[in-house]
């Protein structure tokens, strides 16, 4: 019964992880009617979550910020999962799954007078076999006279069960004081919540026009705070504004700073590409358009795709573009580009400052697509939708479906489909380009990840 990981990109964790520090993630498991909302509720103080539970697997993860003894962290309700209508057990875990990889620590939450019931045992099994911390949370335990309840929870392999009444809130503090424990100060999943200007990564082969670009934009528009010292002493960043919004273009300093090594400057080059685009949310591939688009080219554009930034294409130097040249960069870009036809693009030029303001709309698109987050419900109607209209193919006498599916992250849009065998990759990418059609993702890589149930 164990799953096999199948995946295209990154684990999830680490696609869900960035630079600096985000709170800690508790996710909240359990069945509906277990007292799981109660819990919620009373964790935070209040009564903000809807406490009637609604039971099917496509209900959302919530997420609220909590707090115990001055310490902040994230709690994500995961919504119950109960056998769906034709019974499909290998498909109801998929959410607290999910849950469960971007949390930190994990609280299983049963009905001490129910007990365990047959369909939570997939779920005790992936518990079971996770290496987060998880506790067992035994609820309703309004009084010591259903502590007898609690004895054969024990044989659940998830250690000692925590009594508690969410509803009287019984024993919550001492299960909190546990959660503390239980929690890293720093989330080792969550990405940070980053405020202030959005992290542009201006990246592109020596003399694409990078460093006139910076001039140009940070002549003709207000240099909002210049030379603002990164992490380490020497990545820099500008702010600079363009048509009215503020951009934080990370690591100019290396842009400046012409360095003239003939040997490794190709190696020092993509060094210091990985290391913006590591800092940025989105990068402009600058072309230089009196240049044909050379592998350097694509290599750079394939460098931003590996790090799951979204992309803008710029194709600098317009102003020496001639008719002929033009219609061949037509046909160049049909050819080289075909696999980010989804990239926005724009036509500039640093030197004359043409076209430079259509940069903010083309930025602000491809972010949009970064941080787009489609509702579990939509997605998986989605993909009803398309397995109803096209199933995969028959492959050796069977045929692969899928089960259902949710986006486990974004930044970039990250999805998990849970299969009952492999899919071929032509479906896969139709599923992707689908995908596209469907929701845009202007500007944005995506990522669709399997999981194959037996
Ligand atoms: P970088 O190495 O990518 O930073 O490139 P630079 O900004 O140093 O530009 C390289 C050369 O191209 C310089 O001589 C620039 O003046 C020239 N250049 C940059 N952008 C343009 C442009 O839009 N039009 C023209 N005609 N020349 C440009």
């Amino acid at each position: 019964e164990e799953d096999r990981l199948l995946l295209e990109g990154d684990e999830l964790g680490d696609l869900e992880a960035g630079a600096g520090a985000a709170l800690p993630v508790l996710a909240i498991v359990g069945r509906p009617n277990v007292g799981k909302s109660a819990l919620v509720n009373r964790i935070l103080g209040r009564r903000a979550a809807v406490v009637e539970d609604t039971p099917g697997v496509t209900r959302d993860r919530v997420t609220y910020r909590g707090e115990w003894d001055g310490r902040p962290f994230t709690l994500v309700d995961t919504g119950g999962w109960e056998p769906d209508a034709s019974g499909l057990d290998a498909a109801v875990a998929a959410q607290a799954e999910v849950a469960v990889e971007l949390a930190d620590a994990v609280l299983f939450v049963v009905d001490a007078i129910v007990g365990a019931t047959a369909s939570d045992e997939q779920v005790v099994r992936m518990l079971r076999a996770t290496n987060k911390p998880v506790r067992l949370v035994a609820n309703k335990v309004d009084d010591v006279r259903q502590e007898a309840y609690i004895g054969e929870l024990w044989g659940l392999g998830l250690g000692e069960p925590w009594a508690v009444s969410a509803l009287h809130g019984r024993g919550v503090a001492d299960l909190l004081d546990e959660v503390m424990r239980m929690l890293p100060k720093e989330s080792n999943v969550a990405k940070p919540e980053v405020g202030g200007p959005r992290r542009v990564a201006l990246v592109g082969r020596p003399n694409v026009g990078k460093s006139s670009l910076l001039n140009k934009s940070a002549r003709e528009d207000r240099v909002v705070v210049s030379d603002v010292a990164g992490t380490t002493r020497d990545p820099v960043d500008e702010q600079i504004e363009i048509a009215g919004t503020v951009w934080r273009f990370v690591d100019t300093a290396g842009i400046r700073r012409r360095t003239h090594l003939s040997q490794g400057a190709d190696f020092y080059a993509s060094l210091r590409t990985q290391a913006a685009l590591e800092r940025a949310e989105v990068a402009v591939v600058l072309f230089d358009v009196t240049q044909p688009i050379s592998e350097a080219d694509i290599r750079i554009v394939d460098m931003v795709l590996e790090s799951g930034r979204s992309l803008v294409l710029a194709f600098n130097k317009w102003d020496l573009i001639d008719d002929e040249r033009r219609r061949y960069l037509e046909r160049e870009i049909e050819q080289d580009l075909a696999h980010v036809s989804w990239a926005p693009r724009v036509n500039i030029s640093a030197l004359t400052g043409r076209h430079l303001e259509r940069l903010v709309p083309a930025l602000t698109a491809a972010l949009d697509g970064w941080d787009t987050r489609i509702p579990t419900g939509k997605f998986n109607a989605f993909i009803a939708e398309l397995t109803a209209a096209h199933p995969h193919p028959v492959r050796g006498g069977k045929q692969p479906r899928i089960l259902f599916g949710t986006q486990a992250g974004s930044r970039p849009p990250t999805f998990v489909l849970f299969t009952t065998g492999f899919l071929d990759p032509q479906y896969r990418r139709f599923v992707q380009r689908r995908l596209r059609e469907v929701y845009g993702f202007v500007g944005t890589p995506i990522v669709v990840n399997m999981r194959v149930r037996e």
